[in-house]
């Protein structure tokens, strides 16, 4: 099911001939950063010359510019430079194959082994790849979905997985796990609620991309937590279309919001003007996502929207062809430059678990 694709089987054939030297995935990984040729990450300028390579195949450059402002001869960057990849000891080979993983939506035990490097490695370089993608692409303010949107929210078991004086010092049953969809639970209660919201395919237009979804881990599933985020991923006007629970009612004024009733086992109905209303598009992208958290088995809070994102961008660029979903990513990767990790790390050793992952 990881290979699933309506654009062919092989997701990683595009890589295969820049996986083959450290100097052909440097040269791919730089193409896609600067496709329209290199330029200074410090000053942004393009008077940059190339200079021999690293040993690990990246390419040097000189900037003229900083040079000058420096008063030095020669001020020098990398392809690497200001990016999550900087600090990392995995050549570029490395990296373009555990990316080419991380799209295919495999966990850390799996890309450790494909990839033939340590398990912790993996784990690091899947949290810096989708800590980039979240920073980038789901935190951006401009995506909003419009037209028809369903709301629905659920509900992930995730705890305290790989802190075992944390689960120690709670002296409790192991909890439940999965993706649970009824219930009032909180992130405290080790099982935090995820809103999620989809706007439908244009059934009538051939070419509409796969349904958008935006979801969002929470705290809690109070009003005050949920309407600031439905005001600003869903554009005014929209139909809106939930179950009957309470927490949507202040949606009435800015959109045209219906709501079924499935406590009275109410689950689709077309209205007089011809509208179905139903939330059967979220409910399968639950059941998706339900089958990609199960692959980690067992998820910590720490990380749970990490894999969320990952889990959003890869269903939004669901109808892309692998190699523009891909390139799509590393674009998003390389605008970041991983303050979000330094900024966790620092949360870390601070701040209760239930406060860490917002
Ligand atoms: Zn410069």
């Amino acid at each position: 099911m990881w290979l699933r694709n309506c654009h062919g089987s092989n997701p990683m054939k595009h890589l295969i001939p820049y996986l083959q030297d450290d100097q052909k995935a440097a040269d791919y990984l730089r193409q896609v950063r600067w496709p329209d040729g290199v330029t200074c990450p410090h000053c942004g300028s393009d008077a940059v010359e190339p200079r021999e390579r690293c040993d690990n195949g990246l390419q040097r450059f000189n900037c003229g510019p900083c040079a000058a402002r420096l008063g030095q001869q020669c001020a020098m960057c990398t392809d690497w430079t200001s990016s999550i990849f900087e600090e990392s000891k995995l050549r570029p080979r490395e990296w373009l194959l555990v990316m080419g993983l991380w799209q295919l939506k495999l966990n850390a035990t799996d890309i450790a082994a494909a990839a033939d490097i340590q398990e912790r490695t993996a784990q690091r370089c899947i949290n810096l790849l989708d800590g980039g993608i979240d920073e980038t692409y789901h935190l951006d303010p401009t995506r909003q979905l419009e037209h028809q949107v369903e709301a629905d929210a659920c509900y992930q078991s995730a705890g305290s997985k790989g802190l075992p004086r944390e689960v120690e010092c709670r002296q409790r049953e192991p909890r439940q796990r999965g993706l649970q969809l009824r219930g009032r639970a909180t992130a405290e209660m080790g099982r935090p609620p995820l809103l999620g919201l989809v706007q439908r395919r244009d059934q009538a237009d051939q070419d509409a991309p796969a349904a958008p979804v935006y979801l969002a881990v929470l705290e809690n599933v109070r009003t005050a937590t949920i309407k600031p985020i439905i005001a600003a991923k869903v554009k005014g006007g929209a139909q809106f279309f939930t179950d009957e629970y309470n927490i949507y009612h202040c949606t009435k004024a800015d959109y045209d919001h219906r709501t079924v009733n499935h406590g009275a086992g109410e689950y689709a109905r077309r209205d007089p003007d011809g509208t179905c209303v139903h939330c059967n598009t979220m409910e399968g992208i639950w059941s998706g996502l339900r089958n990609f958290l199960d692959h980690f088995r067992g998820i910590s809070q720490r990380f749970l929207h990490l894999r969320v994102a990952r889990y959003e961008f890869l269903h939004n660029h669901g109808h892309l062809y692998w190699r523009q979903a891909f390139e799509a990513a590393l674009r998003c990767i390389f605008s970041t430059t991983g303050d979000y990790l330094r900024r966790m790390a620092h949360q870390h050793r601070r701040m209760p678990l239930t406060l860490c992952y917002r």
